[in-house]
């Protein structure tokens, strides 16, 4: 397929190389080096320092949130964005199958069990009509919140993923949300710099969660973010994440079972130094994104964009072949040509832990699973 052929050469033109390109790297060409530097000089390099309070405060400004929690990573961050929504042991969180393993996975960490429901064609999100469905079907509403008849356990949240940073339908799902008395937490864990109806993603819900691992938009190495507009959720999430330990000048009290989950200071230095480049990085990600949409137009070939009322932030761009053998020729003539290139995930229900949880029909998530193929997205 020749047009295989010219996306390989647009893509080693559009980043000036003739080496191996990967899906997305990291760039680091403002700050960073003087805030490490910084830092190791002032030898708070651990789990406190003024960079944790600054990054914080940065993550505050982007998102727009009241409180925002720095943690060691994203996982970490839905772990216990989760655990402050009220999940409980044997309650049970809906989420969509089609999402990275950090999200069910956070959901077992609390010793909940993950029901799949079927993501929308336009945003390879949590679908409202398939989770409207779902709880027509077995909600029951009770005094301590909604139950699912088929199970009789608790249905404690439901944490939609705003896949490679397309926001999912926000105000529907919280419509839904709102009527089952169900929590809304976001996995915004690739959307960072991703709006919905010009809010950012993770404000809508009760909690969000980002990651700031290597591949994101911007990085901290490993790190992770819970942002909220409650405050007393933003003060108990630090509270949880710090060990839970009561103030006090020398006495070591506990009265909860908190977590070690802080982002050290020199992890906090970098991403200062990332989020002040973040801008730049989502404008250039934009042009490449627009360079993507008229190549692939006129190849036939089509091209993932945002949807009206959202701005993504083409954090992992994609297009979606015809059918399972493209996209086979697709991954292989590219890979075998120096452009990483790679399929979505494979459904949570396919992996042995969660290959015995609830789902519905997932027509549409197994149809993005065979035709849904990342390409290189790095900013330059
Ligand atoms: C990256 C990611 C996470 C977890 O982030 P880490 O920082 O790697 O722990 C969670 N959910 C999704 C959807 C992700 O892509």
């Amino acid at each position: 397929m020749s047009s295989i052929e010219n996306m390989i050469s647009l893509v080693r033109d559009h980043y000036s190389t003739d080496k191996f390109i990967p899906l997305h790297e990291p760039r680091f060409r403002g700050n960073e080096k003087k805030y490490l530097e910084e830092t190791i000089d002032s030898t708070f390099v651990s789990s406190v320092g003024v960079f944790v309070d600054r990054f914080e405060l940065m993550m505050q400004d982007i998102t727009g949130a009241s409180k925002a929690v720095a943690v060691v990573n994203g996982s970490a961050s839905l772990q216990v964005a989760l655990r402050l929504a009220g999940v409980k042991q044997n309650d049970e969180v809906i989420t969509q199958a089609l999402t990275f393993i950090a999200t069910a996975n956070a959901i077992s960490y609390n010793g909940a069990i993950p029901v799949f429901l079927d993501v929308d064609l336009d945003t390879m999100g949590l679908s409202p009509k398939y989770l409207g469905e779902f709880l027509e079907e077995f909600g029951e509403l009770r005094e301590d919140g909604c139950y699912n008849k088929s199970t009789g356990r608790r249905i404690a949240a439901c944490m939609p993923m705003h896949t490679f940073g397309f926001p999912v339908h926000l105000d529907e799902l919280s419509a839904l949300c709102n009527k089952w008395h169900i929590p809304l937490v976001e996995d915004a864990a690739e959307s960072l710099g991703s709006l919905y109806k010009g809010k950012h993603t993770g404000t809508i819900g009760l909690i969000g969660g980002f990651s700031f691992n290597g591949n994101k938009v911007v990085t901290s190495g490993g790190g992770g973010a819970i942002i909220t507009n409650s405050n007393e959720l933003g003060t108990q999430a630090k509270y949880l994440t710090t060990t839970a330990k009561r103030p006090h000048a020398f006495e070591f009290f506990h009265d909860d079972l908190g977590y070690n989950f802080r982002m050290p200071n020199l992890n906090a230095a970098l991403a200062c130094a990332q989020l002040e480049s973040l801008n730049d990085f989502l404008i250039d990600k934009r042009k490449l994104a627009e360079k993507y949409a008229v190549f692939f137009e006129t190849e036939g070939i089509k091209f993932r964009q945002e949807i009206p009322d959202t701005k993504a932030n083409y954090w992992l761009m994609c297009v979606e072949l015809n059918d399972k053998k493209e996209r086979e020729e697709f991954l292989t003539t590219t890979n075998a040509h120096g452009i990483m290139t790679r399929p979505i995930w494979n459904l949570m229900y396919r992996l042995p832990m969660y290959a015995h949880c609830q789902r519905d029909a997932q027509k549409n998530a197994e149809y993005l699973e065979e035709r849904i193929v990342n390409i290189p997205s790095s900013a330059r």
